[in-house]
């Protein structure tokens, strides 16, 4: 049963990457050059989808909220910076090496390690490992224009210490008071032993962060750590993912670095097990004192309410971008019969409506569509047009991308003004009058 279970699930995760790649959401980065592992290129459909991710999620965390703000800080920083963080000395990995084949792999993947070991197993072949050896995951970066005299920076490990290094900018050009965060999404990049799982382990992969500032208090601390763990789980859920295939997951002893007060990921089912999706952690004062001890610059907060200056804590919420677009399409894919349906929430879906003439060389209903088209384009959603193959296969053609409404001009409607609007989901069918099609379709999508 478990076997049967576990092939069906190798199957959807073959089924996601071929759907990817042959509808235009993911491709392998530099492909026509043999590719470049651990690097993913986003397509039209991807791009869309990635975007409506990052928009759930900046109007869920700052737009929404009045004690968050956003920042852009860049990918490059200086070196010290990590010297401070404690990457340079510490963002590591445990490496060993195959003797036999050379092959290098992280030692505290478990499963990974013993399906090597089967390899050679199956060949008649021993396998013997190398001592474990501590990897550090920054990627370096020369800059400088003299050979020589380049500096070596890193593109960041993550883009926690951009928000960090500007916690006084942003206090000192706001008016925010503790409790506040301020979040962040973009690039990071991680020389990751054993990229793989598709999008899931990428060397170069999307972050979106919250930071959020409060007073040095263990139970306030606790209190706010509860509030972002359940804020952020539900954020997920609402998006539409089975709440079974979501579940948290307390770091263990080994797990924890030496300054977290707290860890727990949120963890997604995926074919290839629990997986974790996002981190919230209790990162107390670390990162502020860090900085303020390598920057010699003060980094503390003075409290008017108190008249006191503190360092303040830091709970954080980091999650993948990558992650979660891989983990919302594995998500929503299902079939019925022969029918592929990729059950995105409409937030997410790429277009929100596709619009076509029910026949393609019929003029009248070509111009009566492409005005109907073009009227919805103007609107706050993405329209797609399709006017290939008969009706039925554009149907399927859209609910394989997640397309949640398709819309289709016949000639009912250059008579009533009307058209048919059809539910992704149910396949059910109704009639709507021209002039109220705006409007519906925005109020289905709310
Ligand atoms: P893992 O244990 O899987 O290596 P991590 O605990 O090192 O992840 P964090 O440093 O907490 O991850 O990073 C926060 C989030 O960034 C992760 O929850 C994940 O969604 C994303 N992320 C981290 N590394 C990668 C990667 N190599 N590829 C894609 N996404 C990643």
């Amino acid at each position: 049963m478990i076997a049967a279970e576990n092939r069906k699930q190798d199957n959807l995760m073959e089924k996601i990457v071929s759907l990817a790649k042959r509808r235009g959401f993911i491709y392998p980065g530099s492909e026509i050059y043999g590719g470049l592992k651990g690097t993913w290129d986003y397509g039209p459909l991807g791009s869309e989808l990635k975007f409506n991710i990052k928009q759930e999620w900046w109007k869920a965390m700052v737009r929404e909220r009045e004690d968050v703000v956003g920042i852009s800080a860049s990918i490059l920083m200086n070196p010290k910076v990590w010297e401070a963080s404690g990457h340079t000395a510490g963002f590591t990995d445990p490496l060993v090496e195959c003797k036999t084949c050379h092959q290098r792999f992280r030692a505290d993947q478990e499963d990974i390690i013993k399906e090597h070991e089967n390899q050679h197993k199956e060949k008649k072949e021993k396998t013997e490992w190398t001592e474990e050896k501590k990897f550090n995951l920054l990627v370096e970066a020369k800059i400088g224009v003299i050979e020589g005299e380049k500096n070596t920076t890193y593109l960041r490990g993550e883009i926690t210490q951009g928000v960090h290094v500007n916690f006084k900018n942003v206090l000192n050009s706001s008016r925010l008071k503790i409790p506040f965060g301020i979040a962040q999404i973009g690039k990071a990049f991680r020389n990751e032993i054993t990229p793989g799982n598709f999008t899931y382990r990428s060397i170069e992969f999307e972050q979106m962060e919250l930071q959020y500032y409060i007073e040095p208090d263990e139970n306030e601390s606790m209190r706010q750590y509860e509030f972002w763990k359940n804020l952020r789980m539900d954020w997920y859920k609402k998006l539409g993912i089975n709440p079974d295939n979501l579940r948290f997951r307390e770091h263990t002893k080994d797990e924890l670095v030496h300054y977290a007060r707290a860890a727990w990921d949120i963890e997604y089912k995926t074919p290839f097990g629990w997986k974790e999706c996002e981190g919230i952690h209790h990162r107390g004062d670390w990162d502020l004192s860090r900085h303020q001890q390598f920057s010699k610059e003060d980094m503390s907060y003075f409290d008017e309410a108190i008249k006191e200056k503190f360092i303040p804590w830091v709970i954080e919420t980091s999650g993948g971008v990558d992650r979660a677009a891989l983990f919302f399409l594995l998500d929503a894919y299902s079939e019925e019969n022969d029918r592929v349906i990729l059950k995105l929430h409409p937030k997410l879906a790429p277009y929100k409506v596709a619009v076509f003439p029910l026949l393609a060389n019929k003029p009248q209903l070509v111009e009566k569509a492409r005005e109907v088209y073009k009227m919805l384009k103007a609107g706050n959603f993405n329209v797609t047009w399709d006017d290939r193959g008969n009706i039925g296969k554009r149907y399927y053609s859209q609910d394989e991308i997640g397309t949640p409404y398709c819309v289709t001009v016949d000639f009912e409607s250059l008579e009533n003004d009307d058209v048919t609007v059809r539910d992704r989901d149910t396949a059910k069918q109704e009639r709507v009058k021209i002039k109220k099609l705006k409007d519906c379709i925005s109020n289905k999508l709310s």
